[in-house]
């Protein structure tokens, strides 16, 4: 038996296992190769088990939200993928602090919140993709961010174990934080919390109303990982792209949305190659021209040797 034979076997019972599972099937962009061992989990401690013992066995682990700010590369992941359904939900007795397992959806928590009259989070209900992931990019939008209601996570650390931390350790910057720099590697979100504050449900679920029409407006139909470069501070990320004649362009069945232009969408069989190669030629083009280096916000994971 190899070992990933051995750690398919050791994580069976703990969560739902899977063998060269396709990731297009689990990424927003519908785009991915297979994972060596993919695992379902569905609670906290199913993930940090999951976790820790692919993290003991010495084989690589990444954890997966809804695949909304990713590009899994054609050849897929090597390793474990820890698909984390992990959902349970609580408040305090004041009803306003609510504890939540990362694999929750944030835009259904943030539109239930509203729905609950609770404040802070209507800035939430179109973004795709789970609490953990929210963490990890300081998730915001419409001059809302995460880091506002935020205020400790539980965290899974391999030499640590299982801890809670506070919100302002974590480094929480524009769709940025500890994580995203790498301060943070092998370390897993199992909880967050958040403190919210009384509001009036009408009037919150009115305004996430108008952000769902924006939206709409905004952005297109298509596969995607919502915006593809963080916004510079001299320029919003799209009209650079725009201005290098990049609107519309397309690769296989990749291409720049014509619609909005940080949007980068998979027509139907797109490979990840091709997505790549229109990302590395609007950083190019945008540093020829401008001599403006565009950050890449869609994170590139998996094998791309
Ligand atoms: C149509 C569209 C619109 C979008 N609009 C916005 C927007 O308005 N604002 C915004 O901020 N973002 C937006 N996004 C981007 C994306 O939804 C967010 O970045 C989201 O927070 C990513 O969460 P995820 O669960 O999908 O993470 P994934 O893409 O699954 O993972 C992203 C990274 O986070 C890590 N990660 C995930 N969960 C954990 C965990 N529990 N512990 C440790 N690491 C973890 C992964 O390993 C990976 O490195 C949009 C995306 C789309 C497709």
């Amino acid at each position: 038996m190899t070992a990933i034979d051995h750690l398919a076997a050791a994580l069976e019972g703990h969560g739902e296992v899977k063998r060269d599972e396709v990731l297009s099937r689990h990424t927003t962009f519908g785009i991915g190769g297979p994972a060596d061992i993919f695992v379902t989990v569905r609670d906290a401690a199913g993930l940090a088990y999951a976790v820790t013992t692919a993290q003991d066995a010495g084989v690589g682990v990444f954890v997966l939200g809804s695949g909304s700010n990713i590009l899994v590369a054609d050849k897929g992941i090597r390793g474990v993928v820890v698909d984390n359904r992990a959902r349970r939900e609580e408040a305090d007795s004041s009803g306003t602090r609510y504890r939540v397992e990362s694999g929750a959806s944030f835009a259904a928590f943030a539109r239930k919140m509203c729905r609950q009259g609770l404040d802070g989070l209507a800035w939430a209900v179109g973004i795709p993709g789970t609490l953990g992931g929210a963490v990890v990019y300081n998730a915001g939008a419409y001059g809302g961010c995460l880091a506002d209601v935020l205020t400790r996570v539980r965290l899974q650390d391999h030499r640590d174990g299982d801890a809670w931390i506070e919100a302002a350790q974590l480094g929480l910057v524009y769709r940025g934080s500890v994580f995203t720099r790498g301060q943070f590697d092998g370390k897993t979100v199992l909880e967050a919390e958040v403190q919210l504050a009384p509001g009036d449900a009408a009037a919150l679920l009115e305004r996430a109303a108008s952000y769902d029409a924006k939206r709409l407006t905004a952005q297109p139909r298509g596969r995607n990982a919502g915006s593809t470069f963080k916004n510079p501070p001299e320029s919003p990320a799209w009209k650079l792209i725009d201005e290098v004649g990049m609107r519309g362009a397309t690769r296989g069945d990749a291409a720049v949305s014509d619609k909005h232009c940080n949007f980068f969408v998979n027509y139907g069989n797109a490979r990840a190659e091709d997505v790549a190669w229109l990302v590395t030629e609007a950083q190019r083009r945008v540093r020829e021209q401008f001599g403006i280096e565009l950050q890449r916000e869609v994170a590139f994971v998996g094998d791309w040797s």
